[in-house]
């Protein structure tokens, strides 16, 4: 079933042992521990961060050279991010590579997640059903849980630092409550295409503050008088999530779940949200049902700021089926990446996604994705030419169809998959952008007004 030889992509591990300094300015070792796996043979990574050398085989030695050269006149640069959950959804995902691959660079990244009670989290989260367009009552008392949270949090913070990213609208108000003595960007990851008026005045108030708004695509650009730059994700092609796995490997995961073999397999990985329209996946499968045999596979999660994944999930697991598996085991990460490698089809059928990580991670393991024609996956998936786009049930269910009676076509989208991501969604892309960023706020010393034209002292 396997698409790839992976013997090729297999990366030269480097051997040089780094030291980067933590917060409390203690030495952390980042130094390598490669090792072989007597089982598999495959070169793991135990102990070590990832480093952009790591790379080389997919991005080259100039390009790795570029950055390393770039990251040399940022050492002890000090950056700290804020978001609003530590697992669960791409932010998380990305946060989690970009702080580690930093610190492997000599830049102190850290990642800090603000805390919350349920009310909150459930007026951010309809803050971000907002901002992707749907209609919502922000009243008096959801704004103040809103500023409050976040006052309090940023009690509890001390910043020190030479920039500020701040993630998502979760904890955008902190920055009325810090004295601003570096840049401060807000990095939105949500699709902005059709922003709720309201919801978008509310939080434009906050946005207007920051010096920079990092977006997705450049569809979501706003009218704001601050520069919006244009940032896509990317991935860790060396995670659990994205590396190599063996048959044996990825044979237990799928026993463990009773996941069944005898048929070709159509997954979508989702956390369980509206937006990423499990019930319209689920309505194309038996459409194609029709026509062809396979097992769909709803893998989800839940994120802790995310209050309506239980109520999605519920209602999915009520119309499983022999042939329609809804599995809440979404945080077993080799299982992800399982399911991606081992689809015959991925669907990512989202009605608004501001990137989709999960597009990329299925296209990376050279597997034809069908995706939603919406949001970041228009900047993914070249239609008809490395997966697929669609607008509705029907296409999606036609395109499942055709996809699973042509091997050929899939093995051909799939390697323009991975060709794709290696050129365009890797993690080093995505770091380079922040590293030209970090390094170019002018800094700039202006005596206030009151001094102007003052007689000698
Ligand atoms: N994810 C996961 N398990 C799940 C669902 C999602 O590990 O059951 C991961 C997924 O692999 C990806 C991220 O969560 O890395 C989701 O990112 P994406 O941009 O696709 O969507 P978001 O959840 O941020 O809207």
């Amino acid at each position: 079933m396997k698409r790839f030889d992976s013997s090729s992509d297999q990366p030269e591990l480097s051997q040089t042992g780094r030291k980067v300094v933590s917060k409390d300015d203690k030495e952390v070792s980042t130094s390598s521990r490669a090792w072989t796996d007597p089982a598999t043979h495959q070169v793991g990574l135990l102990n070590r961060l990832v480093s952009v050398e790591d790379y080389e085989p997919f991005i080259g030695p100039e390009v790795v050279e570029r950055i390393l050269s770039k990251a040399r006149a940022l050492q002890g640069f000090k950056v700290v991010n804020f978001n609003s959950t530590f697992y669960g959804g791409g932010v998380a995902e990305l946060l989690s590579a970009m702080t580690l691959l930093m610190n492997s660079l000599g830049i102190k990244a850290e990642w800090r997640v603000i805390q919350g009670r349920p009310d909150f989290f459930n007026i951010t989260k309809k803050m971000h059903n907002a901002l992707q367009g749907a209609d919502i009552n922000l009243s008096e008392i959801k704004t103040t849980i809103f500023e409050e949270v976040n006052f309090e949090n940023a009690v509890r913070n001390r910043i020190d630092h030479d920039m500020v990213v701040v993630h998502d609208p979760q904890p955008l108000p902190l920055i009325d409550h810090f004295p601003k003595k570096c840049p401060w960007l807000w990095r939105c990851h949500i699709e902005l295409s059709n922003p709720d008026c309201p919801t978008w005045k509310y939080l434009t108030g906050f946005i207007e503050k920051y010096d920079a708004v990092i977006l997705s695509h450049g569809d979501y650009q706003q009218n704001l008088p601050i520069p919006q730059l244009i940032f896509m994700p990317a991935i860790n092609p060396f995670s659990i999530k994205n590396k190599e796995l063996t048959t044996a490997e990825m044979d237990d995961r799928l026993d463990q779940y009773k996941i069944p073999v005898d048929l070709p397999l159509i997954v979508q990985v989702s956390r369980f949200d509206r937006w990423k329209d499990p019930a319209g996946v689920v309505e194309a499968f038996k459409l194609a049902q029709k026509e062809i045999d396979a097992t769909l596979v709803l893998l989800g999660n839940f994120a802790t700021d995310d209050p309506e994944g239980a109520r999605v999930y519920e209602h999915l697991a009520s119309i499983r089926e022999e042939r329609i598996l809804v599995l809440p085991n979404g945080d077993d990460t080799a299982l992800v990446n399982t399911l991606q490698r081992r689809a015959a089809v991925v669907l990512q059928k989202s009605l608004r996604e501001g990137f989709g990580l999960t597009v990329t991670e299925a296209m990376w393991k050279g597997t034809p994705v069908i995706g939603g024609n919406v949001g970041g996956i228009r900047s993914q998936i070249q239609d008809g030419v490395n997966g697929f786009l669609v607008s509705s049930v029907k296409d999606a269910a036609d395109r499942i169809v055709q996809l699973l009676k042509d091997a050929r076509l899939r093995e051909q989208m799939g390697r323009k998959a991975r060709q794709a991501v290696t050129e365009r969604f890797l993690l080093t892309r995505y770091l380079e952008q922040y590293l030209g960023l970090f390094g170019a706020f002018e800094t700039i010393f202006r005596l206030p007004d009151s001094w102007h034209g003052k007689p000698e002292l």
